[in-house]
């Protein structure tokens, strides 16, 4: 939405954006909550959703609600024609062709089914899969079942004390018996943004298969996954605009074409016999049973909304917002700040001296202001960080830097209430 430069434009290369406008296509945003305006800071958890992404919704359900891939009447291929676009859609927004998307409820579906496809039929007792220390749980657990089953094991990739992740120990680590990388793009706890581009060159030439979990990275900050060279890439897309039960794998065409399916039925089959069954060509041979029409329609708006502010432009105005945040931190008291390193999303995860994190995150949603308190899914993180939980303020573009300034003039004012 280009527009007059305002006091709410992010900087230098972003002041041809209204970004007032853009705040009001989110109607959530202009609720109370106990009595005052909400401040919300929570979007690393799930993302609030612009006015036409509901529209897309709505709309589906109103006029065109129909099964996919099956009914030959008009409203069975209106509604195959909408999904498959917003695979289209997704495709191009990520430079990756359309039959290489698997569409799926999100990461955590994403990284099971390359845990239970890809890696369950192929690692043994003496491979090792490499996991990073600040993954989420989704990016553990399945590897960990993976590993009971097979007899693999897991190694850590350590990192450093600003919250990095430690890329000589990394390399180090990439031994001849490591079959599998699973790493994040960006830290849901820490906002590191990790170098992922670099580190699947090195796994490749290693023969090392990579799995990156984009689900902090996507709404934030232009993602062209042709060019990061991974052999999957995960994320989910309730966090970038769109609805709930949304996401996708991303998959090398040869790794899909030698995985067996996941789980089984309708949609995902081209011919059934008590003989045998012929599976459907990839992706939708992944796909089996009534996908979330609706809620992929809306990821299709989602990618149109977000494409038409440009990535780049919302990256250029986090990070100011961030900049502004980090500034006003600076007033705060006994803060602890975890994740420090250069190039940070803008995720602050931090602790107040004296104060519980829990305690913190209940004060000030009586001041309207929504952060997340505990261990974010990370608890081999926090574990590393010797602490048990901590706050975290997350931003998105359409926050703004009154609410910047309200959610650290709240935390001010609870800090003193908690002595
Ligand atoms: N990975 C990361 C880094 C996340 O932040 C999240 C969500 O919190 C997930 C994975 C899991 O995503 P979902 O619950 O949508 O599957």
């Amino acid at each position: 939405k280009p527009g007059p430069a305002t006091p709410e434009t992010g900087g230098e290369g972003v002041a041809a954006i209204d970004w007032a406008s853009i705040r009001a296509d989110f109607p959530l945003l202009d609720r109370e909550v106990h009595g005052k305006p909400l401040v919300y800071l929570d979007s690393a958890n799930t993302g609030q959703k612009p006015g036409v992404v509901i529209e897309a919704v709505d709309d589906f359900y109103r006029r065109h609600n129909a099964n996919v891939s099956r009914a030959v009447h008009q409203l069975g291929s209106e509604a195959t024609d909408a999904y498959e676009a917003s695979r289209r859609k997704l495709a191009a927004f990520l430079n990756v062709r359309a039959d290489e998307l698997v569409l799926c409820s999100g990461t955590t579906f994403a990284i099971n089914l390359v845990a239970y496809s890809w890696a369950l039929p192929r690692l043994k007792a003496g491979d090792t899969i490499l996991v990073s220390r600040m993954e989420h749980h989704a990016n553990i657990v399945p590897w960990q079942l993976v590993a009971e089953r097979t007899g693999a094991r897991i190694k850590i990739a350590e990192i450093t004390p600003d919250g990095a992740l430690d890329l000589d120990a990394l390399h180090a680590a990439m031994t001849p018996d490591v079959r599998l990388l699973a790493v994040t793009h960006v830290s849901n706890v820490l906002g590191t943004v990790n170098p992922v581009r670099d580190i699947c060159r090195q796994a490749r030439k290693r023969g090392i298969v990579t799995v990156i979990d984009g689900s902090q990275a996507l709404p934030h900050r232009p993602v062209d996954i042709a060019a990061i060279g991974c052999d999957f890439y995960a994320f989910t897309g309730h966090k970038m605009c769109g609805p709930t039960g949304t996401g996708a794998l991303w998959a090398r065409r040869e790794h899909l074409a030698a995985m067996p399916p996941f789980i089984g039925g309708g949609e995902m089959i081209s011919e059934v016999s008590f003989d045998g069954t012929v599976y459907a060509a990839p992706p939708h041979k992944f796909e089996a049973g009534t996908p979330n029409i609706a809620g992929f329609i809306g990821l299709g708006a989602a990618v149109d909304y977000l494409s038409t502010i440009g990535m780049d432009n919302i990256e250029a105005r986090e990070q100011a917002l961030l900049a502004h945040l980090a500034e006003e931190l600076r007033q705060v008291d006994g803060l602890r700040v975890f994740g420090t390193a250069p190039g940070k999303a803008a995720v602050v995860s931090f602790l107040v001296e004296g104060a519980h994190a829990h305690d913190l995150a209940t004060l000030l949603d009586l001041e309207g202001v929504a952060i997340r308190s505990g261990q974010h899914c990370a608890h081999p993180l926090l574990q590393w960080l010797g602490v048990a939980a901590t706050c975290r303020a997350s931003l998105a573009f359409y926050n703004t830097h009154a609410e910047v300034e309200r959610f650290v003039a709240a935390l001010c004012k609870v800090r003193k209430l908690l002595g």
